[in-house]
Parts: C-alpha cells; structure tokens; sequence
C-alpha cells in the first residue's frame, strides 16, 4: 500500500493519538532534555512496506506544535517534502516494526531503566520474579519469571539495530538500551503505553528490591 492510499483520516488519527501520548508522557517528565521518541503505524503493513508518523528531532515534547510529527516509510524517509528531520532513533523503530509487524512504538529515557540496564549488564537481560505487572504483557503464568533483554548504546544509532535483531524476544513486548532507555510496543497505541507504564513500574521494583536486599 503506498503512502498516497492510506485515507487522511487514519493519518489524522495517528497524529491526534500521538498528540494524547506525548502530552500525558510529558507529564510524567518522561522526555528530559528534548529525549525520548514515539510513533505509530498507519495503513497496511507487510514487512517490505509501512508507515508511521514519528516524532521530529530535537523538539521540546512539553510543548504541542503543528511541527510535532511527519510520516516515514519502513526505511526512515520521510513519505511528504518536508524540512523536519525524523528523529535521531527512526531506524531502531523501522527494525522494531520490521520484526513484529506491532501499531506502535514508545521510547522513554528514565533514571530508573537506565540504573537496572547497568545493574544487569553482565546477564544482558533484567530478570523479572512473579510481580503481578507481568500480567501487562499477557503473560499469565502463576510466579512468571520474565527476562527484558538489554542491548550496547552506541551514539551512532544505525550500529544498535542489528543487536536488536539479535535479541528482540517476541514474547517481551520491550528492548532495553544500556544505560540510555526503553523501547516498547503494541498492537496499538493503548497497548503499548499499557507496555511501557508497567515496564517502568517493574524497573523501579527491581531497583528497590536489588537495594532492600543488599542491606
Ligand atoms: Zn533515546
């Protein structure tokens, strides 16, 4: 399906709901320093061809303006003559959608992801112990032990793709990038926002717990 196909009504769709996602996000100072990046998948998808609205780089996403999101295709360019440049991290959310053919995909930079995904370097996964948040990812399993795979951070963005290749785990709706934050998905935006809160809310536990039990 090209991009001209898909109706302006599901464009505007994305757009509104990424809108909603980056405002409440904003509110729980989930982008500091302009980080952070979000994106949802419009029309058909195959894994050859599809389309997402993402935010552009290097805004305040405190802030609502019409230069807030443009439209790339599964490569990264942009599907419209524009002069926003997507953000930075575009290609590790064309491998993401590449890979699971997900609705959309949230990354956030948090203290907390950051501290556990260097804790557990080593063991290149957060190990995850019967918190009934897993319940999140539908994984329903009475003391369901889960694993969040961790990959490198490189500052050239392309070099992080293939590690993602590598580890994504299809029952694990989130990557984690060392010390710099997470990625997660869904089927849709209200499912991948599901993701990341209960992702964040597991961070935080498993630093807690890691801190109670050293004392
Ligand atoms: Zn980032």
């Amino acid at each position: 399906m090209s991009f001209a196909a898909i109706s302006t009504e599901d464009k505007q769709r994305a757009l509104s709901e990424l809108s909603e996602v980056k405002s409440l996000f904003a509110s729980k100072g989930w982008f500091p320093g302009t980080s952070g990046n979000l994106s949802i998948r419009v029309g058909d998808y195959a894994p050859d061809e599809f389309h997402f609205a993402i935010t552009a780089s290097g805004k305040d996403k405190s802030l609502s303006t019409p230069e807030d999101f443009l439209f790339v295709d599964q490569s990264g360019k942009p599907c419209e003559t524009t002069r926003l440049k997507p953000s930075a991290e575009t290609s590790i959310h064309c491998e993401i959608y590449r890979m699971t053919g997900c609705g959309a995909i949230f990354h956030i930079h948090s203290v907390f992801n950051s501290l556990v995904s260097e804790l557990f370097w080593e063991r290149k996964s957060i190990p995850v112990d019967g918190v009934e948040l897993i319940k999140a990812f539908n994984i329903w399993d009475e003391e369901a032990q889960i694993e969040i795979p961790i990959v490198s951070n490189f500052a050239h963005v392309p070099s992080i793709v293939p590690e993602v290749t590598e580890r994504l785990d299809p029952r694990i709706p989130g990557i984690m990038l060392r010390k710099h934050g997470i990625y997660a998905w869904g089927a849709n935006a209200f499912e991948a926002k599901r993701h990341l809160e209960a992702f964040e809310f597991l961070f935080e536990y498993v630093y807690r717990w890691e801190l109670l039990k050293r004392k």
